[in-house]
């Protein structure tokens, strides 16, 4: 967003490390270290596509070794630069460290507009991009790990998974160079349902603390809530889907590339979603609902929850004092820029940050990880035991029910429910539960504990940074 006087996503995630940095009792050299990125290497690479060379210009930035591999996806858009990768790539840092993924940070990027492409085209060009990247081991499971974003899907990964295996023919551990892999091909289930998913798991946390909600002016549960939701790509639309079909909140907004679409009687995620799939993703002419061409203006309307799950910067110095939402989960990557922030913040928002609220990608994404090291899924040793043990556990509370006398009987659905062990799914949803309240009790207890925290985002890069500086000193830095 080009607003008059507003500084680069870089230098906004910069601001945003120095106003926590500034709290914490670190050298300003060590300071430093965590702040910069690392290295970026640009790559051009010519693809003879249509009977012409074509040359591309991609990315890949390291912003932080402090643990390896480094981690975070690949985008593939038209606005792709050195300076919008290198903010991503320090969020990833960040990110990692709050929710406890063994990962240091990096992102890359591709200038491309995927959709100029037919699939047998993008295929050529990402195997052409991944080799680029993977001869100077900016891919590779022990290094460097990519994963999709904007642009990019498990279509993109499985291409780079075969291009990292055919130039790496004895590394075993090859299907770990890359996760939101398809199932099919070494992926893990959940994957792509992972950020909206944690979206869904950071606000259920939220809602459990009525102190925190009532900050927002909010009270109850989801139930009811009314939410206006930015981008019904891959985070947004599991994030809505998931808030209106499991919690009962309402999706009183969508907007998305050609408007927003408005019905404040709550709209149907998954039917919107099936109308885009045969409308070239455009909402216009979707029979429910008001469309309304200005999606910006969509973004002011007044509601609960405010869900940015597009792109950064839509929430700007233009655009911040006329935002209504009391509560704003950032489930996109720096959708809310230091200026608008500082603004929101004075008008009383609850902001819940990026590196936490959209942290449940990179948590799949590490699940995944694992599992390729360990050549076996989740739950593949243990569920016919365990159900075998909850079989006993039945057997004997039917025993105990049939004795009249007790006047015991067992609830209708309990018995299926019970005996049935978990599958990988259920295994990697528990997981990101887990991990999604771990790391918001963790933010949490800085913002409630220190008095001179007045915010989560603070609070989150005070946790990330605090482990990230233990990290460098442990290793003598
Ligand atoms: N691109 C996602 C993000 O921004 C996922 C990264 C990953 O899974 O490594 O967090």
């Amino acid at each position: 967003m080009n607003v008059a006087g507003e500084p680069s996503f870089r230098d906004s995630v910069d601001l945003m490390f120095k106003r926590a940095a500034a709290l914490l009792d670190l050298s300003p050299g060590l300071q430093e270290k965590i702040r910069v990125c690392n290295s970026t290497y640009t790559v051009r690479f010519g693809v003879r596509l249509r009977g012409e060379i074509k040359t591309f210009t991609g990315y890949r930035s390291v912003h932080s070794e402090h643990m390896e591999p480094v981690k975070g996806g690949i985008r593939y858009a038209l606005s792709v630069n050195q300076d919008e990768v290198e903010a991503l790539a320090a969020l990833m840092t960040y990110k990692c460290a709050l929710v406890e993924t063994p990962f240091g940070g990096s992102k890359g990027g591709l200038c491309i507009d995927p959709r100029a492409w037919d699939e047998h085209e993008l295929e050529q060009i990402t195997r052409r991009f991944a080799y680029e990247l993977i001869k100077r081991d900016l891919i590779n499971p022990a290094q460097n790990v990519p994963a999709p974003d904007m642009g990019t899907g498990e279509r993109e990964m499985a291409w780079i998974a075969d291009q990292y295996k055919r130039m790496n023919t004895t590394d075993i551990n090859g299907n770990a160079c890359v996760t939101g892999k398809p199932v099919n091909s070494g992926g893990i289930q959940g994957r792509t349902e992972a950020t909206g998913r944690g979206v869904q798991f950071a606000l259920r946390e939220f809602f459990r603390h009525p102190e925190d909600a009532q900050k927002a002016g909010l009270s109850g549960d989801l139930d009811g809530k009314r939410i206006v939701v930015q981008g019904l790509g891959n985070v947004g639309y599991y994030a809505a889907k998931f808030l209106s079909e499991e919690d009962g909140a309402k999706v009183i907004a969508v907007i998305e590339r050609d408007g927003a679409l408005i019905d404040e009687g709550g709209l149907d995620i998954e039917s919107i979603k099936q109308w885009m799939a045969g409308s070239n993703g455009l909402l216009a002419g979707y029979p429910k609902g008001k469309f309304m061409a200005d999606g910006g203006a969509a973004l002011e309307l007044a509601c609960d929850i405010l869900i940015p799950a597009a792109m950064e910067g839509v929430i700007h110095l233009g655009n911040a004092e006329r935002i209504k939402a009391p509560l704003i989960i950032e489930a996109a990557n720096g959708p809310i820029t230091f200026g608008a922030d500082e603004i929101l913040r004075r008008k009383g928002a609850v902001i819940i940050p990026d590196m936490f609220a959209n942290a449940g990608g990179v948590t799949v994404s590490y699940f995944e990880w694992v599992k390729n090291l360990s050549h076996i899924r989740f739950g593949r040793m243990q569920r016919r035991q365990e159900e075998g043990r909850h079989e006993l556990l039945v057997q004997e509370l039917e025993r105990l029910s049939a004795d009249k006398q007790l006047g015991w009987t067992l609830s209708p659905g309990f018995k299926t429910k019970y005996l049935r062990g978990a599958g990988e799914l259920e295994l990697v949803r528990s997981g990101l539960d887990d991990t999604m309240r771990a790391a918001y009790q963790a933010m949490r207890d800085v913002w409630h504990g220190r008095q001179d925290v007045e915010d989560l985002r603070v609070a989150a890069y005070i946790v990330s940074i605090g482990r990230i500086a233990a990290a460098y000193r442990s290793k003598g830095l």
